[in-house]
């Protein structure tokens, strides 16, 4: 995207922003980064940084770096790097040639951790991890000095050198930041900065058995990229003052601002990569890209469009506290987008026979039907009427209840785009079930109006039995049945909330002819149904399958109409 959204509403970072700006703060800069850790797909909580980094920086002329902070190998994956790169692009940013990785500054960041050390800031710590942990203290608790704080400068820098040389087990040593085991915030008591992992790395291969910690590698890379606004979530509030420390105790080329806001919550939604690497893992949907999943391939597989996610996180915007946003806010934006753009189609899903018998056996009509009543532009097409068509199941039924409008034995209803039919008698298999109708349509009614003035009170959408396309079609229901699935109340698992019918995959439905040539990740509105994608992953020549994105009742419409009046 080169082009900023074209209205965005200021929040308190983009007010920190201007008024650097105005001040030359930055020498006039503006450069933020969005550094994932590739050790998962990205999902929508994601997204809402990612819109925020690169909106900052292209609404100020500035620029945005995509840096992956790559210091964990034993979670991270080249799998991980570059579905990362292709959501971002597929989201419409464009980081051009700033593409960096924490793993290229690790020579770097060695060698400030030798600065700290021989400034007497950093030592090299011996005991186990328990009994570090017993030395830290509590939120309430003062921590305790590690007996090998006070090791001179040489005995420091010579263990460092043989922890780098890989002559020590995983655990037995640490690399820490002398600081202060009495500052009441915890993340001040001589956090870990190196720490021994013999692992290889999916860049660096063997070359390191010694691997820098979140904070210290984070700081420093911004610091490096010579980064202006250093945007995190809230979680990161209480790292702050060790990211000033960091940078306050290094000849660094520059000092970012760390700023923090609220992260993401959906409702019904799990946001953790954690979780989200379980759930593939164990089998409980079909990989990063499920069509359930709230990451960014799935989301796409389910047939969301970049412009609508985008939409969203505008809405959402950027707040200093957490909340959690109601999941039919984005399924709001995604209807918003598509009601715009997709073509309508009509596919019955659950199909019913319908003969009409006054309809000439070998006669074949052209309806015109109108692509988007939205967009005039987008124009027409002709969908075949016959003497056997299908309609819903849902459509008819036998005994109607007051309510219902729809077809009945004796009642008259109007086929979009179609005639009038009326049902004349209803044909049922051994078991009683209904398989066919016999109906009569009124060859005056064509284009959908009665010459008499006679209503009726519903219309259906059809399908030429003869012309329609079999498809697949998969409907999508939450992925968890609690709003929110991991406040885990008396120690219940997240997974105990799973929705057990999230997937209801229904084969035998029948589409309009012109859903054929149905390509790859287009995207349809079918008539009174909802938005539909074609499948692009089980989708095979001769197998067409559709996702269903979102129907098309809009609950959040109605919330947001209800607190407006
Ligand atoms: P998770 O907690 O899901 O494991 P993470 O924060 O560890 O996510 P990173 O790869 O470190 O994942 O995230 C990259 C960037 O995205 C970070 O700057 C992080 O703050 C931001 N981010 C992650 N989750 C959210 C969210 N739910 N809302 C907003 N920003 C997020
Ligand atoms: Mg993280």
């Amino acid at each position: 995207m080169n082009q900023p959204a074209a209205r965005v509403p200021s929040d308190f970072i983009r007010d920190i922003v201007a008024a650097d700006l105005a001040t030359h703060k930055h020498g006039g800069r503006v450069v933020t980064r969005f550094p994932p850790e590739p050790n998962g797909y990205l999902h929508i909580g994601h997204a809402k940084s990612i819109c925020l980094n690169f909106g900052i920086a292209l609404e100020n002329g500035g620029v945005c770096h995509l840096r992956f902070d790559d210091t964990n190998p034993a979670k991270e994956d080249v799998e991980y790097v570059e579905s990362i790169q292709g959501d971002v692009r597929w989201l419409g940013f464009d980081w051009r040639d700033k593409l960096f990785y924490a793993s290229d500054y690790f020579e770097q960041l060695h060698d400030y951790a030798v600065q700290l050390i021989r400034a007497g800031k950093a030592y090299v710590d011996s005991l186990s991890a328990e009994e570090l942990r017993a030395h830290r203290g509590t939120l309430t608790a003062p921590g305790r000095d590690s007996p090998y704080r006070d090791r001179s400068v040489e005995e420091n820098l010579r263990l460092f050198a043989a922890m780098r040389a890989g002559e020590f087990a995983e655990g037995t040593h640490v690399l820490r930041a002398k600081i202060d085991m009495a500052s009441p915030n915890i993340n001040m008591r001589d956090p870990a900065i190196f720490r021994i992992k013999h692992a290889p790395h999916h860049r660096t291969g063997d070359r390191w058995c010694v691997y820098p910690m979140y904070d210290f590698a984070h700081a420093l890379s911004d610091a490096i990229e010579g980064i202006t606004h250093s945007i995190c979530t809230l979680e990161f509030e209480d790292h702050r003052p060790l990211y000033d420390w960091v940078l306050d105790n290094l000849p660094v080329p520059s000092h970012p601002q760390q700023i923090e806001f609220a992260r993401l919550n959906l409702s019904y939604v799990v946001l953790s990569k954690r979780k989200l690497l379980e759930l593939v893992a164990e089998g409980r949907v079909s990989g990063w890209d499920d069509p359930r999943m709230p990451t960014l391939a799935g989301l796409r597989r389910r047939g969301y469009t970049p412009e609508a996610i985008r939409a969203f996180c505008l809405a959402v915007g950027v707040a200093k506290r957490n909340s959690v946003v109601d999941v039919a806010m984005l399924e709001h934006a995604v209807r918003d987008d598509l009601n715009k753009r997709a073509p309508r189609a009509m596919a019955v899903l659950r199909p019913l026979r319908v003969v009409i018998d006054n309809f000439p056996d070998d006669r074949v009509e052209e309806m015109e039907a109108v692509n988007n009543p939205e967009d005039a532009s987008m124009g027409t097409r002709r969908v075949p009427f016959s003497r056997v068509l299908y309609i819903e199941r849902d459509d008819f039924r036998e005994d109607p209840p007051k309510q219902f409008f729809r077809l009945a034995p004796g009642r008259e209803v109007r086929l979009r785009y179609g005639y009038f039919i009326r049902c004349e008698r209803v044909v049922k298999d051994d078991s009683g079930a209904v398989v066919e109708l016999h109906c009569t349509y009124d060859p005056a009614t064509r284009g959908g109006d009665a010459p008499d003035g006679r209503k009726v009170k519903a219309t259906l959408h059809w399908v030429s039995a003869a012309h329609a396309i079999p498809a697949e079609v998969r409907l999508y229901d939450r992925l968890f049945t609690v709003e929110n699935p991991t406040v885990e109340k008396d120690g219940v698992d997240y997974r105990t909330y799973l929705n057990p019918r999230s997937l209801e995959a229904l084969v035998g439905c029948q589409l309009e002819p012109s859903l054929a040539g149905a390509q790859p990740g287009s995207r349809y509105q079918f008539e009174r149904h909802g938005y539909f994608c074609t499948d692009s992953v089980d989708s095979a020549p001769g197998r067409l399958i559709f996702n269903r994105t979102v129907g098309l009742r809009d609950t959040w419409a109605k919330i947001e109409r209800a607190s407006a009046s």
